[in-house]
Order: structure tokens, then C-alpha cells, then sequence
């Protein structure tokens, strides 16, 4: 089966296309390069190309046989989400709809979708199942959230099957060691606390540690990133039989850690001491994010690798270490 992987050479996206070649599966990378890494692309065919060219688009559909297409290709840093709700709408939506309507035309009808838990906004129940209240409290989960109302009128109109993984927080890096996280300016908490570790950044700032949590810090649910990524092929299994239905699965352990543990783990996995500093909240941060994962679990029979905190963060230690300024040489 041949892949288009929209965004495939982004921190996700990367080590989505590293497991496909692994499982067997043909890969096409489309993607624009504007964060993404060419290095991180393991294998596969790659298109330079923008979801906002419907030309390139169109040709890419017409040169390669594309059986399904899982798309990762979208803007998604909360912050900046809030300031810049012209280009969040604009990527993850006109963008993610021009994708739709160059798979309609060539016929493809699996399509595997990168969403989040920010469609969900300040949890009315923990921990979140599917079905819980979605009022996004960020540009960025609003985006997400129009994009999975689209898709089920797809499905209705054009018999598009999907899966759409609400993503909690994917951490760690590949077993090779060849990809890793690397966003410039980096904004998630694991990176940039390690890159403390390293002596790259003075401390990290904790934003707020007055939420109505145990220890005032946000708390949220990080999972493998291979592990998220063996959700997708599995998701993708799913849609492969006949009368497939589609659905959309919470993707996280249904554990939460808070910054300050996070960073408490940092520290004993690096044996450094973290400088931190109380800093104002994030516009747009939830308190607590926890998936439940019963659905994927039962359904997909997911069953995740890395369990233990201290395993994902020494996962990510390993990359940041030896790849100290990520990418660039
Ligand atoms: N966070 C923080 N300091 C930072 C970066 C993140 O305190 O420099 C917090 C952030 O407010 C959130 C959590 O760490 O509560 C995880 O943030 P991240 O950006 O990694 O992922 P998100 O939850 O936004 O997807």
C-alpha cells in the first residue's frame, strides 16, 4: 500500500514515515520544508510542495498511485495559535480541504488525521474520553475541530474513510537515533528542559503554577512518539476492510504528569540540575489534559510500548545529546 504522508518530515510526521518503511508500506512525503527537516526523512519518495498549491497538489495525486494519506501538515503551537488565528484557520483548514479535495479526485478514500486534545479545551470530565464536550479554548483546537466536522460530511457525501487520533503530548525519539524533536524556535516543555540539561538555555520558564492542580503546574499526558506513530498504522488497518467505518480515537496513556514533574524526571534521567523560573500563564493552556485510552485500546487492541515517564524522556535525553543543535551541523 502506497502512503502520502502530508507534513512526513516534521518531529511526528518524520518518525510516522520511519515506521511505515518499517511495516512494509510504500511512503510519499509531501511537505514545504517551512519547519520541517529534509534529513529527517528516512526514506520514500519526497514532494516539495504546500498544501495551499492546489496545482502541486494535483500533480502529486497524478504521478504516484496514493492509496491512503495520513496528514500532518499543520501549524500547531497553541500560543501562537492565539495571535495568529488567520494562519492557523488558513493552513489547518483551507489547507487540510484542498488535501480532501485532491484525494476526492484521484479516489482515495483512507485518510489517517493528525488531531488533538486542545479540540476538547478545559476538560468538563476527567480523563477525556471521545465523546466528552469539545469547546476549544485555543485557535489552534478550533482549527482541528472545524477540520474533523469536515470530515464527517466527506465520509457522508463522497464515502471518505478516516480515523482521527486526538493527540495528548508525544515525546522521545526514534530507536536508531537518526530523528528526533527539533522545532526552531523550540516551544514544548521536554526539549526545552533538556536543553537546559545541556547547558543550551539558562532554565526553563514554568507558565503559571497557580492552576487547580496538585502542584499549581499544568498537567498533561505524554506518550511515545512511536508509540503514537503504531496508532496510525493500526488506525489505517482499521479502514482497510470492507464496510470500514470511520472514527476518532484520544491517543495518550490516561497517566498526567505535571511541569513539575516533568521536570523532576528530567532531572534524574540527565543527573542535572534544572534551573526553573515561575513565568506567567500561556494564553490558551488548559489545566489538565488526560486521555482516557480505553477506546483505542479495545478497538485498535494499541497497545503502547513506553509506559514509563523515565523511559520517554531518556528516549528524547539520548537524541538531544547527541544531537545538540538538532538538525543543523
Ligand atoms: N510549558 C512550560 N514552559 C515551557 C513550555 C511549556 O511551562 O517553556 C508547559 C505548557 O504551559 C504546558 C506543558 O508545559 O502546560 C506542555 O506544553 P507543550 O508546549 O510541550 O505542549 P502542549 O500541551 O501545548 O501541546
Amino acid at each position: 500500500m502506497k502512503v502520502l504522508v502530508a507534513g512526513g518530515a516534521g518531529y511526528i510526521g518524520s518518525h510516522m514515515v520511519a515506521e511505515l518503511l518499517d511495516s512494509g508500506y510504500e511512503v510519499v512525503v509531501f511537505d514545504n520544508l517551512s519547519k520541517g527537516h529534509r534529513e529527517a526523512v528516512l526514506g520514500g519518495e519526497f514532494v516539495e510542495g504546500n498544501l495551499l498549491d492546489q496545482n502541486k497538489l494535483d500533480e502529486t495525486f497524478k504521478k504516484y498511485k496514493i492509496d491512503a494519506v495520513m496528514h500532518f501538515a499543520a501549524d500547531s503551537l497553541v500560543g501562537e495559535s492565539m495571535t495568529k488565528p488567520d494562519k492557523y484557520f488558513r493552513n489547518n483548514v483551507v489547507g487540510g480541504l484542498n488535501l480532501l479535495d485532491a484525494m476526492m479526485k484521484y479516489e482515495v478514500k483512507k485518510f489517517i488525521f493528525s488531531s488533538t486534545a486542545a479540540i476538547f479545551g478545559e476538560p468538563d470530565k476527567i480523563p477525556i474520553e471521545e465523546n466528552n464536550t469539545k469547546l476549544p479554548t485555543n485557535t489552534y483546537g478550533e482549527s482541528k475541530l472545524a477540520f474533523e466536522k469536515i470530515l464527517r460530511w466527506y465520509d457522508h457525501a463522497f464515502g471518505l474513510k478516516y480515523v482521527c487520533l486526538r493527540y495528548f503530548n508525544a515525546a522521545g525519539a526514534h530507536k536508531t537515533g537518526k530523528i528526533g524533536e527539533d522545532h526552531n524556535p523550540e516551544s514544548h516543555l521536554i526539549p526545552i528542559v533538556l536543553q537546559v540539561a545541556l547547558g543550551k538555555r539558562e532554565q526553563i520558564d514554568i507558565f503559571g503554577d497557580d492552576y487547580k492542580t496538585e502542584d499549581g503546574t499544568c498537567v498533561r499526558d505524554y506518550i511515545h512518539i512511536t508509540d503514537l506513530a503504531q496508532a496510525h498504522i493500526l488506525g489505517l488497518k482499521k479502514i482497510s476492510v470492507d464496510n470500514a467505518q470511520s472514527t476518532q480515537y484520544n491517543l495518550g496513556h490516561g497517566q498526567g504528569l505535571s511541569v513539575k514533574q516533568i521536570i523532576k524526571v528530567s532531572e534524574e534521567v540527565t543527573g542535572k540540575k534544572i534551573k526553573v523560573k515561575i513565568a506567567p500563564r500561556r494564553a490558551g493552556d488548559p489545566a489538565t489534559l488526560i486521555a482516557s485510552s480505553v477506546k483505542i485500546k479495545k478497538e485498535l487492541n494499541w497497545k503502547p510500548q513506553f509506559e514509563d515517564i523515565h523511559k520517554i524522556i531518556d528516549s528524547a535525553w539520548q537524541w538531544h545529546k547527541n544531537h545538540p543543535n538538532g538538525y543543523s551541523k
